[in-house]
């Protein structure tokens, strides 16, 4: 189910120096879409990522959230990275802090709710990524698997409209790839509007209403994934696939 754009990239462009990691990028995600990217590493895909929730900012072009130009500062930017969530390959969660409180805390600093309102929206999170029985343990006691759905969790735990993946199972073993791309699929079905940079291309085939495909800096060419899979029109997208499948 799709809707309306939710996330709108308008002819973006972003340079880190001399070098131009962001080409006249033009975006659209509809609300409820599963957009895959994919694409050789150092095309710009983490950046694009960051730059949908203003970790990066941009030089030139529009990105629009939900009906409004990205916010540069202040309490407009803080709300809006309540509102779109990411996770990253490396699952930061806070060391010293329990499961239960990692999922808590943004709601609580952020946000300002009520501990026991959290709490209980907390726990039905690990519940729904299967950790519940995990909640008073430290993240090191944890998998990297069982880590990575917890701060899946955490990220929901925000009620974002958005949720951005960058590379959500590459630090895992690969025996707990799996479990967190059945989360993902999970939510992708349930109506999530989903950014996921991800090298699992089962996903993409299975959960993307839309794959991109990325090369230096420039979004190369975007399709459905059973096209894009079948017949890659570009080829840099040719090579890249027969590189990875
Ligand atoms: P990807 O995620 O597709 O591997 P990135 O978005 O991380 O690509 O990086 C795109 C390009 O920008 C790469 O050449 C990378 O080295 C460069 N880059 C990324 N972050 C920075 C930074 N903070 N400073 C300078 N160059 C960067
Ligand atoms: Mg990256």
């Amino acid at each position: 189910m799709t809707g309306e754009a939710l996330i709108v990239l308008e002819n973006v462009n972003k340079w880190f120096g001399p070098l131009h990691v962001l080409q006249d990028v033009d975006l659209s995600v509809a609300r409820g879409e599963v957009v895959v990217v994919i694409g050789p590493s150092g095309s710009g895909k983490s950046t694009l990522c960051r730059a949908i929730n203003r970790l990066e900012p941009i030089n030139s072009g529009t990105i629009i959230f939900d009906g409004q130009p990205l916010p540069a500062e202040g309490r407009a930017l803080a709300r809006l990275r309540s509102e779109v969530g990411m996770v990253f390959q490396s699952f930061n969660l806070f060391a010293h802090k329990t499961i239960l409180q990692n999922v808590m805390l943004g709601p609580i600093k952020v946000r300002k709710e009520k501990a026991a309102v959290v709490r209980d929206r907390a726990m039905s999170l690990l519940e729904r990524v299967g950790i519940a029985n995990q909640a008073d343990k430290y993240p090191a006691q944890l998998s990297g698997g069982q880590q990575q759905r917890v701060a899946i969790a955490r990220a929901l735990a925000m009620q974002p409209k958005a949720l951005l993946f960058d590379e959500p199972t590459s630090a895992l073993d690969p025996e707990m790839v799996g479990e967190v791309l059945d989360v993902m699929t999970s939510l992708a079905k349930e109506g999530m509007t989903m950014v996921v940079v991800t090298h699992e291309m089962g996903f993409a085939r299975h959960a993307a209403d839309r794959v991109v495909f990325m090369a230096d800096g420039q979004l190369v060419e975007q399709a459905a994934p059973e096209e894009f899979f079948a017949n890659p029109r570009s080829d840099r997208a040719k090579d890249f696939l027969s590189k990875i499948l």
